[in-house]
């Protein structure tokens, strides 16, 4: 989940004027495409030629620290367990749900009230987009929340809610024991890359002018946006990249 602005000026950059792009504009895009997988072999090539490298200092290192704290971690989870008497579905539910959004709406909350009065300067002064949404329009602002608020509840709860059964029937997500720390590792590493991909290019899927128009519009109605814009979105939008992917 993320504001897309500078995404979004380069695509737009890039599709030019016309749907119809001439026949240089396609070139100039090929070679732009090509660049890009280049430029992405290579930082992936690298990040990976390094990790082979350093793997076992690495990992050995990290399995030290793990090992020093995983008794922590580990005795933690086992007293959040019995505080709910083993009810893995309230521990599923706060994880996936009560606390992601108390986050979300804490730190927005502070960013809302930088927006609504513009003050004080030492933050605002870093805006991007200068003398926009400063101080941001209550009417709008209101109507973000209610969409965003909306997505959250009748959107987001009842898919985790649907989920819960399906993880629990793939290995359950909130069991007693917590996984290991080269699963952890493994995980962190495989589905943040994962998500980005995915994030990315279902982003520019919804920028074919036929989703564009009927889906992806309202997430761009805010052209100056704000934190709480990251949810702003059409419902198709919320339910298939924000909580999907
Ligand atoms: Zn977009």
């Amino acid at each position: 989940m993320g504001s897309c602005g500078n995404t979004e000026a380069r695509y737009l950059k890039m599709r030019g004027s016309g749907d119809q792009p001439n026949p240089g504009t396609s070139q100039s895009q090929e070679r732009h495409v090509w660049d890009s997988v280049k430029k992405a072999a290579f930082i992936l090539g690298s990040g990976l030629f390094v990790f082979a490298a350093f793997r076992n200092t690495v990992t050995w290192h990290l399995q030290q620290f793990w090992g020093a704290s995983g008794d922590f971690w580990q005795s933690q989870w086992g007293k959040a367990h019995s505080y709910f008497q083993g009810n893995e579905w309230v521990l599923f539910l706060l994880g996936t749900m009560v606390i992601p959004t108390m986050s979300f709406w804490i730190l927005n909350g502070f960013l809302l009230i930088v927006d609504a009065t513009g003050k004080p300067q030492l933050i605002t002064r870093y805006r991007i987009q200068k003398g926009k949404n400063d101080p941001v329009e209550p009417a709008k602002l209101q109507q973000a929340i209610r969409t965003v608020a909306f997505n959250q509840v009748f959107l987001s709860l009842p898919m985790v809610v649907v989920m819960y059964p399906i993880m629990k029937w793939r290995g359950n997500p909130c069991g007693t024991e917590l996984p290991t720390f080269h699963w952890v590792l493994l995980e962190l590493c495989f589905l943040g890359l994962l998500e980005e991909v995915f994030f990315y290019y279902s982003h520019r899927l919804f920028h074919h002018p036929l989703l564009y128009r009927h889906i992806h519009k309202k997430h761009h109605e805010w052209t100056a946006p704000i934190g709480i814009i990251s949810l702003y979105a059409h419902p198709v939008e919320h339910v298939v990249r924000d909580v999907c992917i």
